[in-house]
């Protein structure tokens, strides 16, 4: 089986390394991990993002086309290209690109944010956040900014796991908003 992801590359994140952990435990469905594999590749207008809460800490690792975020996927050529790189990915680093619930009290921990531009056009991007929240059991939504951000973006294909329970969400535009609890 393939694991579809992202930030495995170097140091796995522990968004990664508990997803992984929930694959292969078999708490989703085979339909769901079959549904999660078919997505690792690189499409263009779509994301795809991992959140985990754990506790009080929470970690969302986002992996999209560079093209949906920056507009080219290769390596800047020029001084605009340069800018507007730059310009995105300080976006990515500012945590601006979602809202989680007030009441929640979460704060950014750290972050890591990193274009894996490709010769062939097909860069990547790769984002994660971790937050640290005061009171995670009243984080029952995060909103996602990133469809006005990134005008590239049409869908974010998110995996989520919180405290154990998993589940699937796909966002857009009209529906920007990850329902983490009932
Ligand atoms: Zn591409």
């Amino acid at each position: 089986m393939t694991i579809p992801t992202p930030t495995l590359n170097r140091n796995p994140s522990k968004a990664t390394t508990l997803l992984i952990a929930v694959l292969f435990s078999g708490w989703l469905s085979p339909v769901i991990a079959e549904e999660m594999t078919s997505h690792g590749s690189h499409v263009h207008g779509e994301a795809q993002l991992t959140f985990v809460l754990d506790g009080n800490e929470a970690e969302l690792a986002l992996v999209t086309a560079a093209g949906n975020i920056i507009g080219f996927e290769h390596a800047p050529m020029t001084v605009e290209e340069q800018q507007q790189q730059k310009t995105q990915l300080e976006m990515l680093q500012s945590g601006r690109w979602f809202v989680a619930d007030t009441d929640a009290n979460c704060t950014m921990a750290g972050q890591e944010v990193r274009a894996e531009p490709d010769e062939h056009d097909h860069g990547d991007l790769f984002a994660n956040i971790q937050l640290l929240c005061q009171a995670p059991l009243k984080l029952q939504n995060l909103q996602f900014n990133l469809f006005e951000l990134a005008p590239g973006l049409s869908t974010i294909k998110v995996q989520f796991l919180i405290d154990g329970e998993a589940g699937v969400q796909e966002l857009n535009a009209n529906q920007s908003t990850l329902k983490l609890r009932d």
